[in-house]
């Protein structure tokens, strides 16, 4: 009689029990917590959650990553990659952190442009804000949110500022604050590394500021990136550095929702969470898109593939890497800011980043 085991069908079929199980305890607790869950929408800070849930999707489509890689300068971009290899200082980075590396520099000092107000026709930059207006909602393909209207305090001559959205314009345009940078930067970043993959998160701050993460392969972990300040891996930067004090930091990636608070926000600079939203409801909000996130994954990898790899890909792509993050999240040393950055945030005036709290 053979005793021949199949260890490969028998890992694979534990994997798969594993993955049904899951869902099936997370699906009952969501379940069981989906009341209170659907009364705590009315919170601000939960429609700010599900506004977020797929904003990773504008940035899926494959002509407009064409279009972003048309607009950047990629010989440029790859030449200082390769140096940035060869005169290589951390050895645990890959060849794609190079590439993230060398894109922060580029597009901050080639590519996009800071604007508090835009400058007038006439030469002057003294241009303050006297207003806003509404986009025509039917006809509005740079998707803005709102036009600002600005006057030149020389001659009076008013210039519109639309806040775009539509990552694609803000190839052409170039130009915003922080929202406008992470857009446009994060469209570029998936071109380069990220289509069709998880490893892309876009980082929201309930205290109006957004930035972004990416998975680096490298440094097997999430990586910390502000586009508008040109910083790399520095998650105190807005506590420390800036002296920016702040609530909850939300990531948005494909296939997960992260409460990263605990990453960004130091013991003296976290405002108290309950006065914003009850961290235990947010908490619950979280765990029920998650799950949602983990059976839209299931449904749509049945589509294409057998129950079998749809189940052990919901472990694989899903379900492991949040096991990852979470035992990280838990066991991240206290992090430091570099010395050599300059104290206080860089981009803005000194009296905007003052009034935001934000001057170090
Ligand atoms: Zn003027």
């Amino acid at each position: 009689m053979s005793t021949d085991i199949d260890y490969s069908r028998l890992k694979d079929d534990l994997i798969i029990e594993y993955a049904k199980k899951r869902l099936i305890i997370e699906k009952k607790a969501a379940a069981s917590n989906l009341s209170e869950v659907q009364r705590s929408m009315s919170l601000q800070m939960m429609k700010s959650i599900y506004t977020h849930l797929n904003c990773l999707e504008s940035y899926e489509n494959a002509n407009s990553l064409d279009k972003a890689l048309d607009a950047i300068d990629l010989a440029k971009i790859y030449e200082s990659v390769d140096r940035r290899e060869q005169e290589k200082t951390n050895t645990k980075l890959n060849y794609d952190d190079f590439v993230v590396l060398e894109l922060l520099r580029y597009f901050k000092h080639d590519f996009f442009k800071w604007v508090n107000s835009p400058s007038c026709p006439c030469g002057s930059t003294d241009v303050s804000t006297v207003g806003v207006k509404r986009p025509d909602s039917a006809n509005n393909p740079d998707q803005i949110s709102i036009i600002e209207i600005h006057q030149c305090q020389k001659c009076h001559h008013q210039i519109e500022f639309p806040r775009i959205n539509n990552p694609v314009s803000l190839l052409r345009t170039r130009t915003g604050r922080c929202g406008e940078w992470v857009n446009c930067f994060l469209l570029i970043l998936t071109a380069l590394i990220g289509e069709g993959k998880d490893r892309i998160r876009y980082v929201w701050n309930n205290e109006d500021h957004v930035w972004c993460e990416y998975y680096s392969s490298g440094l097997r972990r999430w990586v910390h990136l502000d586009p508008c300040e040109g910083v790399f891996d520095e998650t105190l930067l807005y506590c420390d550095n800036w002296g920016k004090r702040m609530s909850y930091v939300i990531g948005f990636n494909k296939n997960s929702v992260v409460d990263l608070s605990k990453k960004y926000i130091t013991k003296d600079k976290q405002i108290d969470q309950s006065s914003v939203a009850d961290p235990s409801k947010v908490e619950k909000v979280i765990t029920y898109y998650n799950v949602k996130k983990a059976d839209d994954y299931l449904t749509q990898s049945k589509s294409i593939y057998s129950e079998r790899e749809s189940w052990k890909a919901l472990y694989t792509d899903v379900f492991v890497p949040r096991n990852l993050e979470r035992g990280e999240l838990r066991t991240e040393e206290e992090a430091t800011v570099s010395s050599d950055l300059p104290k206080g945030r860089q981009t803005g005036s000194v009296e905007w980043t003052k009034a935001r709290g934000e001057d170090g």
